[in-house]
This record gives structure tokens, sequence and C-alpha cells, in this order.
């Protein structure tokens, strides 16, 4: 179906339900927060006389950038559910999503699990909150309202998900959309002192992480962080998994994998070129070509892992 068809079933959706609730992915970063509270706040502002909530479990991490609500099970009954940025079915924060009468899934990752009554992927866009201000843009005319705090929350998913516009996605409709969002009035500068300000123990983290990661045959990066250097900083696996991107500032390091205890060992994987979202897909994960998420059950399969990431460099 034509983008502009689908955003409009999706406006017309959104108009004909009292109460709607919007998810995103388990492990939130970003875009994430920015795509689903952004969404919320502009349908906030839009329909006052509507129920709207965000739900999933908060990051302490990202607690500057919006409060989630907490709600009872009967709430779905009757609601319109959206679920931003979640290639599958099984990474929807809160499964009670499948007791909402209709659902809508907008997303920029692989379409690999096509879940919902309506389904809006563009793989193209460089974050899903750049999607969802071409959703707003589209409902204009029809009541759609952009609140400064909805502009806050987009602005910071598209900047979390683009490095700050240096990720190869960062593209001219990213350029176009980011100069509309400035246009409204909310603090630049506090969103982005609270994006990079890291409290000590992560800085030193940062720290070990620099003087300890190894690299492998063809300019292949890679970092283990154990239960032990976790308690040794007081760390969380999210906070320390947070940290995988600073291993693409070493020269010539061409791709990374960046591992973390927990059960199962956490996989983040990062490439400045080579595609790595297949080799995610081998160890229960997925994401974007250059960027991707996969779980392994032990240092075994870890360092199988890595030899696939080795011979993809070649
Ligand atoms: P991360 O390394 O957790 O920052 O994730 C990078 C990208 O891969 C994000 O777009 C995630 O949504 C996606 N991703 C991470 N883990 C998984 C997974 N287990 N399954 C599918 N996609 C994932």
């Amino acid at each position: 179906m034509k983008t502009e068809t689908l955003k409009k079933d999706i406006i017309e959706m959104i108009k004909s339900y009292e109460k709607i609730i919007i998810h995103r992915h388990v492990r939130p970063d970003l875009d994430a927060y920015g795509s689903q509270c952004g969404l919320g706040e502009i349908l906030k502002a839009s329909f006052p006389e509507k129920k709207i909530y965000m739900v999933g479990t908060p990051a302490l991490a990202l607690n500057y950038l919006h409060e989630l609500d907490e709600i009872e099970d009967e709430e779905w009954n009757g609601a319109l559910a959206i679920v931003t940025d979640t290639a599958n079915q099984e990474r929807i924060d809160d499964n009670r999503y499948v007791k909402a009468e209709k659902l809508i899934k907008i997303d920029h990752h692989p379409n690999h699990d096509a879940y919902g009554d309506i389904c809006w992927v563009n793989v193209e866009a460089s974050a899903t909150s750049e999607m969802i201000f071409e959703l707003f843009e589209a409902g204009k005319n029809m009541g759609f309202i952009c609140s400064p705090e909805a502009a806050r929350l987009l602005y910071g998913g598209i900047a979390g998900d683009t490095g700050h516009f240096l990720y190869p996605s960062t593209s001219c409709d990213t350029f176009r959309i980011v100069s509309e969002l400035v246009k409204y009035d909310f603090d630049r500068n506090q969103l982005h002192t609270e994006m990079y300000e890291e409290p000590m123990n992560m800085i030193k983290l940062q720290g070990y992480i620099l003087e300890n990661f190894e690299t492998l045959e063809n300019n292949v990066g890679n970092i283990f962080i154990t239960n032990e250097i976790k308690e040794k900083f007081n760390v969380s696996s999210s906070d320390a998994s947070r940290l995988v991107s600073i291993l693409g500032n070493v020269k010539g390091i061409k791709a990374w994998a960046f591992f973390t205890e927990d059960k199962p060992i956490r996989v983040n994987l990062r490439s400045k070129g080579t595609i790595i979202n297949t080799i995610a897909e081998k160890y229960n994960g997925g994401g974007h070509p250059l960027a991707s998420g996969a779980n392994v059950s032990s240092w075994d399969e870890a360092k199988l892992l890595l030899k696939d990431l080795v011979d993809a460099c070649k």
C-alpha cells in the first residue's frame, strides 16, 4: 500500500478511537521513547477529550525524556494500540497489547514480522520519530497539533538513532524534519546535556572499555563486560550496553561486538559498512544493517558469533 494511503488510514483510525495506548520495544532507547511519547504528546495536544496512555517498563537512564503511565488490564478493552519502533511482536513492551481491539505498527526496522491491522514500515527513515513527524504533517489539516514537548521528544529520538546526525541513515528528509522541529520552543541545550552527561561510574566504565577492548582479524573489535565488571562499576546490563558506540571512535575498526553478561548474554553489534543484521538474526536478534542486537547463551557461542563477524569483515 502507498505511504500516503497508510498515513491517511492511521489518522482515520486514531480519530475513530476514544482510547489509545502507545507501546514501544523492550530495553528502550531514545528513538523508542521519542517516537512513543512524541506520538502520545501529539495526540494529547490534538485530542484533549481522548484517553491517551504511554506504557512500558521505564528506563531509569531515559527518565528525563518522559514519564510512562501505569494502567490496569481493562484499559485495553475497546482500545486502539499503537506500537512504535518495534520490529517483532516478541519485543513489544507490555504484552497486554494483544487485548486491544485494533493494532497499528509504525517502524523503521526490516519488516520480518508485519503485525497489526495497519502496518507502516519505512526502512529508509533514520528513526521512527522521523515517521511520527511525517504522520503529524499528514494530519495537520485534520486536527493534528505538534506541541513543543512532542517536538522535543521527536528531536531526541532522531538525534539518538542517528548519533546526532552522523550515521549514514541521516538523509535529506532527516535534516528537513529536524529543521522543522527546532522551530518549536523547547530547550535544546538542556536536552543535549541530559543526553550526553553521564554519572562518574559510567565515565569510569568508558575508560575500562577503551583500555580493555580487543581487536581481532579484519579490524573487528570486541569487549566482554562480565558480571564482575558490572559490579565493580556499579552498573546494570542496560547501562553497560548503552556504551556500545564508543568503540566506533577507534580508527580503522570496521565492526564491533559488545557483550554484556546477563541471562542470556546481551550482544550489541555495530558496523561502519559491513552488513551485520544477518549475523544478529542468526543469534536470536535483529535490527538495522549497521546497528543490531542479539543474544547468546554462553561465552562459547559468543566466540562463534565473533568468528562470523570476522568472516563478514574479510
Ligand atoms: P541495540 O544494540 O540494543 O542498541 O539495538 C540496535 C538495534 O537492533 C535497535 O534498532 C534494536 O531495536 C535492534 N535490536 C536489538 N536487539 C534485538 C533483538 N534481540 N531482536 C531484534 N532486534 C533487536
